[in-house]
Order: C-alpha cells, then sequence, then structure tokens
C-alpha cells in the first residue's frame, strides 16, 4: 500500500521531526508528531463511517487545525476534499453540496445556521459539527444531534496509519471557481496538481523548513492553500492560524510568532498598512510576501518598501493550483504592471482563439501548460471541452484572460475577455480604467463595464462607490481620467451605487452589474 499524494506529507514529518511545530491557533500549539496522530485518528474515523475512497467530504468553516487535519486525513485515505467559501449564501452551499455529490460534511460550530440551511434537500447523510456534535438528518430532512463531538470521534478512532493505495494522479480536492464569470466550477485538483504547484512555489521562493507562515487569507482559496500552507508544509514549516482576518491582530501575530511568511491579497495588505498598529509594530521578520488575485495598488507597494519590504506577486486561478506566473520582487519597479515569469514548471503562451501563438506585446488569450493544471471541471463536458486547447505542443488550459508577453517573457494582464468591452472596433479593458480611478482617494470602489450603444456598438460606464465622508461628481470622475486614458477608453457614463455586486470572495459580479445599471 503506498500514498503518493500530500495525504503522505505529515505522515512522514510524524516521524521524522515529531517535535517540531506544525500548527499554532490561538493556543493551540500542534507538533507534527501530534498533528500527524490526529489526521491519522480521523482518517480512521471517517473510514469508520463509511466514507470510501474518491468519496466527497465537504468542509465549512474558517481557518481552523480541523480544516487542515480533515485535508489531509481524507487525503490519506484518498477521499476528496471539497473545501467551502463560509461567505455562500445557503442555496450556495446547497448548489456546492450538490453539484460535489458529498455524502459528508464537516462544519465548525460558528457555521451551524448556514450548514443546517444548505444541506436541507441534499444527499448529505452526515454533518459532523467541530466542537459541537455529529449530526445525522432525520426522516424529515431536519438535522438531528447525535452524541457526538469531532473530538470525540478523533479520540476514539485508531491512530495507525490508513493502509491505502493513493496515487499521485488521484483527485485531492474539489474547488470550486470564485463564480466571477458565472457558476462557479468545480476544479479538479489532483494529488500532483498540488504537489508541483508547492514545488513551484519553492523553486522561486526562499521557502525554509524555519518558516512561519501566517494565514490571515481564508484556506477555502486556492490561493492561501497553493501558496502558502501547502508550500510551508512541504518544507516542514509551521502555520499560524486566524480564524479571521483582522490587521490589528495579524500585526501583532506577526511580532509574536517572528512570522516570515504571509500570502494574501492587496487588500489585505492595505488594511494591515492602514492600520494605527502599522507604525509601531515590530515586523522585521517578515522575508516572503505573496500577493496575487489582482493587481496590487502603487501606494501599497510604497507603503512596504518603505518598512524594506517587497513583494512577490503573481498571477493565477483556481486550474492552476494556483501559480501561474510570479514576479520575483526585484523586478516590481522595472516590470511595474507585470504579472511576471513562468512559474518553474509551468508553460505560457499567448494565442488568437484558433490557437496561433501571437508574437511579444500582441494581446490574445493566456493558456497555460504544466504539471500544476487541472486536467477539467467536476461534472462539466461543455466547459471541459472549451476550456482545453490541444496541438503539437501539447494540451494548453484556456484561462479566459487577456494579456500579452513582452519581449523578455513577462506577461502583463488585460482583463477578461468576458469584460472587455468592444467600442467602435477597438478593445477596451475596464482593469484599466479601474486601476486609474484606484487612485482617487474619494472613490471606494470602481467597475467599468460595457452598455450597448447605437453608434460604437458598445460604450464604457462605471459604477463608483464613493468613500464615506467624501464627495466627487460624475464630471470630476471622467476628467481625472482625460488625459490620463485614451478617449475612446474613458467611459461614457457613471452611475454612483450603495454597495457593489460581489462574489463571496470578494470579485466584483459584473454580469450582475451590467444587469442592475446596463438599462
Ligand atoms: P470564475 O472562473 O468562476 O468566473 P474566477 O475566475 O474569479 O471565477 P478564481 O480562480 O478565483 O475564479 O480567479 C482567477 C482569476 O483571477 C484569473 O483568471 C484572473 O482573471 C484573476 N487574477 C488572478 N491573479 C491576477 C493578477 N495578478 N492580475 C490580474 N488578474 C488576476
Ligand atoms: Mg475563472
Amino acid at each position: 500500500m503506498t500514498n503518493h499524494g500530500i495525504g503522505d506529507w505529515i505522515e512522514r514529518r510524524r516521524v521524522k521531526s515529531a517535535g517540531r511545530l506544525a500548527v499554532t491557533a490561538g493556543d493551540l500549539e500542534l507538533t507534527y508528531g501530534e498533528f500527524g496522530d490526529r489526521i491519522n485518528r480521523l482518517a480512521n474515523a471517517l473510514t469508520d463511517r463509511g466514507v470510501q475512497q474518491g468519496e466527497r467530504v465537504a468542509y465549512l468553516g474558517e481557518n481552523s487545525v480541523e480544516f487542515l487535519e480533515t485535508l489531509f486525513a481524507l487525503g490519506s485515505i484518498g477521499a476528496v476534499f471539497v473545501p467551502l467559501n463560509t461567505r455562500l449564501a445557503g442555496p450556495e452551499v446547497t448548489f456546492h453540496l450538490e453539484d460535489s455529490g458529498s455524502k459528508t460534511l464537516i462544519a465548525s460550530h460558528t457555521m451551524e445556521p448556514l450548514a443546517v440551511a444548505g444541506v436541507e434537500g441534499t444527499d448529505i447523510e452526515r454533518v459532523i459539527f467541530v466542537n459541537d456534535g455529529e449530526r445525522v438528518p432525520a426522516e424529515n430532512g431536519r438535522l438531528q444531534l447525535s452524541s457526538q463531538q469531532y473530538d470525540d470521534v478523533i479520540a476514539s478512532a485508531n491512530a495507525e496509519r490508513p493502509r491505502v493505495n493513493v496515487a499521485l494522479e488521484d483527485l485531492a480536492i474539489i474547488l470550486y471557481t470564485s463564480g466571477t464569470t458565472g457558476n462557479p466550477k468545480g476544479a479538479m485538483l489532483s494529488h500532483s496538481n498540488l504537489t508541483w504547484n508547492a514545488i513551484n512555489v519553492i523553486s522561486d521562493m526562499p521557502i525554509t523548513n524555519d518558516e512561519v507562515a501566517l494565514m490571515i487569507s481564508p484556506m477555502f482559496h486556492v490561493a492561501a492553500l497553493g501558496m502558502g500552507v501547502l508550500p510551508t508544509f512541504l518544507k516542514g514549516g509551521q502555520v499560524i492560524l486566524e480564524p479571521r482576518f483582522e490587521p490589528g491582530r495579524a500585526l501583532e501575530l506577526v511580532e509574536r510568532h517572528k512570522a516570515t511568511f504571509i500570502s494574501g491579497v492587496p487588500t489585505t495588505y492595505q488594511m494591515i498598512a492602514e492600520h494605527p498598529a502599522w507604525d509601531t509594530t515590530d515586523i522585521s521578520s517578515l522575508k516572503n510576501l505573496t500577493c496575487g488575485g489582482s493587481a496590487v495598488p502603487l501606494r501599497i507597494l510604497e507603503a512596504y518598501e518603505d518598512r524594506g519590504l517587497s513583494f512577490t506577486m503573481g498571477y493565477g486561478m483556481t486550474e492552476t493550483s494556483p501559480g501561474a506566473t510570479t514576479l520575483p520582487a526585484r523586478y516590481s519597479c522595472e516590470k511595474m504592471g507585470s504579472a511576471g515569469l513562468p512559474q518553474m514548471h509551468t508553460h505560457i503562451r499567448v494565442a488568437d482563439f484558433d490557437g496561433n501563438v501571437l508574437p511579444a506585446r500582441e494581446v490574445g488569450e493566456v493558456q497555460i501548460q504544466g504539471p500544476n493544471v487541472i486536467k477539467g471541471y467536476w461534472n462539466r463536458e461543455e466547459a471541459n471541452r472549451s476550456s482545453f486547447i490541444t496541438d503539437d505542443s501539447g494540451t494548453w488550459f484556456r484561462s479566459g484572460d487577456m494579456g500579452y508577453l513582452d519581449e523578455d517573457g513577462f506577461l502583463f494582464i488585460s482583463d477578461r475577455l468576458k469584460d472587455m468591452i468592444i467600442s467602435g472596433g477597438e478593445n477596451i479593458y475596464p482593469a484599466q480604467i479601474e486601476q486609474e480611478l484606484a487612485q482617487l482617494e474619494s472613490i471606494a470602489a470602481a467597475a467599468v463595464f460595457g452598455v450597448p450603444d447605437e453608434k460604437w456598438g458598445e460604450v464604457g460606464r462605471a459604477a463608483i462607490m464613493v468613500r464615506e465622508g467624501h464627495e466627487i461628481t460624475e464630471q470630476e470622475v471622467l476628467s481625472y481620467l482625460d488625459g490620463r486614458l485614451a478617449r475612446y477608453k474613458i467611459p461614457k457614463s457613471v452611475v454612483f451605487v450603495e454597495d457593489m455586486p460581489r462574489t463571496a470572495s470578494g470579485k466584483v459580479r459584473k454580469p450582475q452589474l451590467r444587469e442592475m445599471y446596463g438599462d
């Protein structure tokens, strides 16, 4: 019996580095020995409850030890981890449970109302509440409390290592995309995908076994998992968990644990730099800062630079586990705005829709190849047909993002193909306009989308949320852009909105914006 997957990572260190710290969450500290022991117990407990190899088990909860134990326990019995976003609405939870065909849900007790709403009418056979109890649905579909708690489940189980064959190509996680452009799709991340992504990260960044990685981003996103947790565990470092992001607390933890590594998104870094404790906290232990998901505004880069810190920025997506490119910190000025170079074992090309590779600086679709790229989506035949293109250089994943490579091979992302506006035959990428608007202090959020126009086919419209206590007029917005952008790119109108429709991961839902404000 051999386990080639990530389920074996902690097991190996359980013996090899038993006394080293693996996870810290609040007052709880687990060594690799203790962590590995709990993982084996949970794996056996799930097997005792009938969880089979290949079966999907969903998890709904904030960052916690139990989240990680579930991930690795499922990996050690060849079952599939399905982490859910805690900000989903009840019907969305139902969608994810049904789509993945999960029969078991593990949920933190803080998520109880959402879990209860989400499982109604699904095929879920059991819900294990962390620190609360295990529940099985009664006849009428309502949850009934049984007597066991997560910790009892673990304590009463066998601690022996499960004996299961797991292949590198086996499915490890079904992770849903953010649903920014439509319904979320379940990306099928294999053990191989996750392993290769972690190898990519440690090939490009100086991650060591002394790493202390602070997880301020939720681990149900591929970024925290793939760019932070898994590379740290692959090297045998330590992970510090926080259930929720709070900038003051993040600063406190950096100082207390001498954190060396944070992987976050622009907003979290911005909130940290704007916190009153920013100036008085000792953050000199930090070495590795990764930032992805969208472009980082210049003023945030500068705030960190003033403290001697630079970012390794990156571009990626759920489907690439998630790293596609990284911009080494030393290039952040020289290649300003670039998403960087392909990760070590990953290849990027820019092609037109027939798959013809385009020369440098020509904008086309970004296509990705590598061992970190998924083979497909769970139960999505149509998307699986349209998202991959095969030619004599192999199979490429079509990212749906538009961009170009410069003469040195650095990638620049323009915007999503679906968000591109075609006005009078010119392609307009809203992201560029949004980045300009982000420089204005009186604007809390801006999103540009296309509306039909008789003369131009389509023209841009900016939806703007004004920052509290500030004021700005349509004319002021438009004249700010005048001279900064080519005329044809400047939106023709502005709508002021109270709220931006966003996905559970905080991205603006453009389809909904078009529906609400597109006439
Ligand atoms: P869905 O696929 O369901 O519409 P989504 O694409 O938002 O949702 P994710 O996988 O979370 O789901 O996000 C990946 C996308 O985020 C990329 O395809 C790209 O559009 C955007 N993105 C990621 N990193 C960057 C970056 N550094 N710069 C610009 N855009 C980025
Ligand atoms: Mg996507």
